[in-house]
């Protein structure tokens, strides 16, 4: 890493909306060096005071359904209304893999490169709380240098899409037109969180398979979501060609005009438990159990008793 970043120099980054100081102060939040964690620590704090006042949105879809598409040119349509933006991704794969679906740093080229817009990439992390967790305080330091979108874009492809639910406001799901079968496909839990439904490549020979896409999705998520005091839409869009994006635009609109912010209290109740439950699964693997278990097997010993005995260690 670069040098490290002074308080003053954060703070005078923030003045000068200088987005490569944010740049810094986010690497030094991912950051795995001790010395980096305790410097994250108090330029946190000292952002606090600049934070809440942007609305938070996930976007979650299956790879190729136009995620980065809709960014970029939903992005460039936030700027053109005179907003500020940040992406910032989440990715579950790159953990596993090492390799990432979000990861290419060739997306989003136009809305990279704005002076209003910042986009960042994954960090990498052993779990998906840290993962969150570290993507929570990008999101942060993001708000203090005045972004008003921050978009949270995670693949649709497993737990991620709860987590990050619980990081935003507003949550969006893109789907691709066809049949409805897709819908087997998103599992029943993302369908629950989103709070619009967006069913991209409304365009060409989509338009019409689009149409009945956008029906039966509505059915079913009428279905789903039948004690949401929030009425959640499914739209059709075309993300390349910049069409439906009013209608999206007032749907946020309305949704923020009546959101209410106590629900970020919940959210860190949620991340605090979370991340209090992965340390502790992490302490956990470093004691060997096998002993203390055969005695628990032969009766030697109670379970209660060991229960007890181990979360001792596990403190230590
Ligand atoms: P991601 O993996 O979800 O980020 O998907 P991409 O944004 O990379 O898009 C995957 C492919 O779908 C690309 O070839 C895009 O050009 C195409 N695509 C994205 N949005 C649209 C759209 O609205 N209409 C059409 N026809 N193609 C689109």
């Amino acid at each position: 890493m670069r040098n490290l970043l002074t308080i003053e120099e954060l703070n005078l980054g923030i003045k000068n909306f200088d987005r490569s100081v944010l740049a810094r102060a986010i690497s030094i939040v991912e950051s795995k060096n001790q010395d980096h964690k305790k410097l994250a620590q108090s330029l946190i704090a000292t952002i606090m005071p600049l934070t809440g006042k942007s609305k938070r949105i996930g976007i979650s879809g299956t790879p190729g359904v136009g995620k980065s598409t809709f960014l970029e040119n939903f992005g460039m349509y936030l700027i053109a209304k005179g907003f500020k933006i940040a992406v910032l991704a989440i990715d579950p794969t790159s953990q596993r893999t090492g390799g990432s679906i979000l990861g290419d740093k060739t997306r989003m080229s136009e809305l990279s490169s704005h002076t209003n817009a910042f986009v960042r990439p994954s960090p990498n992390g052993p779990t998906l709380g840290g993962i969150a967790a570290k993507t929570r305080e990008a999101m942060l330091l993001c708000e203090a240098f005045g972004y008003e979108y921050i978009f949270v874009e995670t693949v649709g492809v497993g737990q991620s899409e709860i987590s990050v639910s619980h990081l935003v406001d507003f949550f969006v799901l893109l789907m691709q037109p066809g049949s409805g079968d897709e819908l087997q496909g998103i599992k029943r839990g993302i369908l629950e969180v989103s709070n619009l439904v967006l069913v991209n490549k409304s365009d060409g020979d989509f338009e019409k398979v689009s149409k009945i896409a956008q029906h039966d999705y509505q059915s079913s998520i009428n279905v789903l979501q039948s004690n949401s005091t929030w009425e959640t839409k499914v739209l059709r869009c075309s993300s390349l060609n910049r069409i439906g994006f009013d209608e999206i635009f007032e749907n946020f609109n309305k949704y923020f005009s009546i959101y209410d912010y106590k629900e970020r209290d919940e959210q860190l109740v949620f991340w605090l438990k979370e991340l209090l439950k992965e340390k502790f699964e992490d302490r956990l693997k470093k004691i060997d159990l096998s002993k203390q278990l055969e005695e628990v097997i032969s009766g030697k010993k109670n379970i209660l008793k060991l229960v007890d005995e181990i979360f001792t260690e596990a403190q230590k």
